[in-house]
């Protein structure tokens, strides 16, 4: 690609309609002499949204219903776009509509800031925790109702309100009527197929964050509201602020160019957490920050909206917080190979029977079961326990810990959680079986306990503190206490216990971490991002776990809820205000489509497609196989599929590469995609008949 000039790029229609199809042929380019007027922006909207996840999707859906011309920007590409969303366990909140409303405002203040609680502790927000919690109380209400709109074939029977919520110490917890964490499924998640990753199942079996992503982005955005624009592998740089307001956006388009964006009314900054930045890892997290931290969600979240928000003047709020426990962490991923920051994956056992969690010396120190159990207040504050400070040795013990479990559960299930998280989505490697993670030595075996704790003490980040001695010590102690019915010194459950006496024996490292950071940018009720000294920055909105309002505590599911419920309020709260320019975006002439239950969705959509509407051309696009994405091309010649030819591609030899060689000829000579998957290749095969048959609904659009 030549190295042209920006001031080249602008000039004239015909290197603007350049940079248009560089950009993704979406957007308005600005009349040239607009252009030179307004400091030279290449695309005009009213609101622009920086990253999408599900609290972007939320944002850019509430502008674009208020008559806004949204554009959003994503850092990924669209082929593999995992944001923490999509990573997710799908669940969130809805509490009891029949609840106390003033009761629900103290509960949600509690979560949010707790200097309602009699007790006190850190996370006071005095400076908005009054407001935030009113316009998070009237929003949490919706966020059921605004679900379904999105997506009408999500299934209610999870969604409805009651159960427990997590803090009865909290001020309203009972007349609030809070409620536990509600999931999102599509109808028929009972018949997925368990072979197929969560990002392969067809649409109406999606469950999970898949399907709270699916439900947001694919059905609320891309497929009721094509008039938003996204543009993928761009990410923004910066924000452009001009006599004391943002104005617009500076991002890199997918060819590398620099685009400035025009934001009439107002930029959201909805671009995550900063999980993957070192030096805000560094910066703000407590104890060993960059070693000794994992995050398992995506690794593009880096931070960035928290860096660009503090350029042009942002405060931050408590951004030491994160939603975590501990963790397994692996030393893998780009992130690993250039900066040592370990990738983070959900573990499936740390509660489990047969199992238990020891420091650094050996020692039990807590109630593993707490670590997972949603119905009490711990959960997501076990990195705190995690991160006890040892003073006399100036150290951290229990950084890293270790999971100590036996045989039968090793053979029992996975140890990282397979429907969610990085490892079932095929980011990191690791088998059911956990053979592998023993093989890459993630896991470690051993024949007796006492050869697991020379194993262990090999390890450099134990630093030479267990014994063989101190660890037996702890597994027949703990074996007692499932023998005897009873945990004497930490009080689990003793439904949860099952003693760890099944040679060999394994231990994994365990981090402080887990899904997401929370702390970040400053911001108030209305989602304005604020100052240092408390003021709001013109025309910039924010949402998500970029500033979660969860900054005293966190109940499972309340990261997706501030998703609808903050992301809903920046854009419509962004939308509302009056353009810069004097003028709007003009509007996109694409027309909204309402999905309902019984429309046509993408996956009817490409069930429905028929050979005999396609026309004739070539057609791409990408499967996501086994082992990463591959391009399909179909030629459709006098009505009839004339070739299927595949990409370069990194299938399995001899498994997925068999669908690669067989089925183009089926396809071809059955003239149709519905042909039989390969035995033992199955998720190659459905990524390459789906592709196949997206082309088609090219063809035929
Ligand atoms: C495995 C896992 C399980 C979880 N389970 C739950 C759960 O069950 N319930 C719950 O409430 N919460 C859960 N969470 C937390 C929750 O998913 C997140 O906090 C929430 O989804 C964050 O949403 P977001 O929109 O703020 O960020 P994300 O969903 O991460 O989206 C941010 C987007 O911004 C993009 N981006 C980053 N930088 C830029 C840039 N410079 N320019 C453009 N785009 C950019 C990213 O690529 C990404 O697509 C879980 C998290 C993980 C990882």
């Amino acid at each position: 690609m030549p190295n042209i000039s920006r001031r080249d790029f602008l000039k004239g229609t015909a290197a603007g309609a350049l940079g248009a199809a560089a950009a993704g042929s979406v957007g308005y380019l600005l009349p040239a002499a607009a252009q030179e007027e307004k400091g030279s922006f290449d695309q005009e909207y009213d609101v622009v949204v920086i990253g999408l996840g599900g609290a972007g999707a939320c944002a850019a859906i509430e502008a674009h219903d208020a008559g806004a011309r949204v554009l959003i920007l994503e850092k990924q590409p669209e082929a593999t776009h995992y944001s923490n969303t999509r990573l997710s366990g799908g669940y969130f909140h809805f509490p009891d509509p029949e609840g106390d409303h003033a009761a629900l405002v103290e509960y949600v203040k509690a979560m949010m800031s707790g200097e309602n609680c009699p007790w006190k502790l850190e996370g006071e927000q005095p400076h908005v925790s009054q407001e935030m919690a009113q316009m998070y109380a009237d929003g949490v209400l919706q966020v059921r109702d605004f679900l379904m709109a999105q997506a009408p074939d999500l299934d209610p029977a999870f969604m409805e309100p009651g159960g427990s919520a997590s803090f009865p110490m909290f001020p309203g917890f009972e007349e609030a009527k809070y409620g536990s964490s509600k999931i999102a499924r599509y109808v028929n998640y009972t018949q997925a197929d368990a072979s197929l990753r969560p990002q392969d199942q067809p649409r109406l079996t999606k469950s999970a964050g898949e399907a709270f992503h699916w439900a947001l982005v694919e059905d609320g955005v891309k497929t009721q509201r094509p008039g938003i624009d996204i543009l993928y592998e761009t990410p923004a740089k910066d924000l452009i602020l001009e006599d004391g307001q943002v104005v617009g956006v500076v991002a890199a388009g997918k060819d590398g160019r620099e685009l400035r964006i025009c934001a009439n009314r107002a930029v959201v900054l909805a671009s995550g957490g900063y999980e993957y930045n070192l030096p805000m890892r560094r910066a703000f997290l407590e104890g060993p920050g960059v070693k000794g931290w994992c995050f398992y969600g995506t690794p593009e979240n880096t931070g960035d909206g928290i860096a660009m928000a503090m350029k042009v003047g942002a405060g931050l709020a408590k951004v030491g917080k994160a939603a975590s426990r501990i963790e397994v962490a692996v030393p893998y991923g780009e992130h690993y190979e250039k900066e040592g920051l370990k990738m983070g994956i959900a573990s499936a056992i740390t509660s489990a029977k047969n199992s238990m969690i020891v420091d650094n010396y050996g020692n039990r120190y807590a109630d593993e079961f707490i670590i997972t159990d949603s119905s009490r207040p711990f959960r997501y504050q076990f990195y705190k326990e995690a991160l006890m400070y040892e003073l006399l040795t100036m150290s951290y013990p229990r950084v890293p810990s270790w999971l100590i479990f036996d045989e039968t559960r090793r053979a029992e299930s996975c140890a990282v959680a397979t429907g969610y998280s990085v490892a079932a989505y095929g980011l990191v490697p690791w088998s059911k079986d956990n053979l592998d993670a023993i093989e890459r030595g993630w896991i470690l075996k051993a024949d007796t306990l006492e050869e697991l704790a020379e194993k262990i003490k090999a390890d450099p980040e134990n630093r030479d503190m267990i014994t063989a001695e101190q660890l037996r010590q702890s597994v027949e102690t703990f074996n007692a206490y499932c023998d005897a019915g009873e945990d004497k010194d930490f009080q689990r459950s003793i439904d949860t216990m099952a003693p760890v006496i099944t040679p060999p024996f394994y231990a994994m490292k365990l981090y402080p971490g887990g899904p997401n950071t929370k702390g970040g940018v400053d911001a108030n009720a209305k989602r304005q991002v604020l100052d240092w000294q408390g003021q709001p920055i013109k025309r910039l909105y924010t949402a998500g776990e970029i500033s979660s309002v969860f900054k005293f505590t966190y109940q499972a599911g309340g990261n997706l809820t501030e998703c609808i419920v903050c992301g809903r309020e920046a854009g419509k709260n962004a939308a509302a205000e009056a353009s810069w320019t004097g003028h709007d975006a003009p509007k996109s002439d694409k027309a909204d489509v309402k999905l309902t239950a019984t429309s046509v969705s993408q996956e009817e959509e490409i069930a429905q497609v028929d050979l005999a509407d396609c026309k004739d051309g070539v057609y791409t696009a990408t499967a996501q196989g086994m082992n990463g994405n591959f391009d399909v091309t179909v030629t459709i010649d006098g009505g009839k599929i004339a070739t299927v030819q595949v990409g370069g591609h990194n299938e399995t030899a001899g498994i997925g590469s068999k669908a690669i060689d067989e089925l183009p000829g089926m396809i071809v000579a059955a003239q149709s995609a519905d042909v039989d998957v390969i035995g033992g290749a199955s998720v190659t095969s459905n990524a390459l008949i789906k592709a196949v048959k997206l082309c088609l609904v090219q063809a035929a659009s």
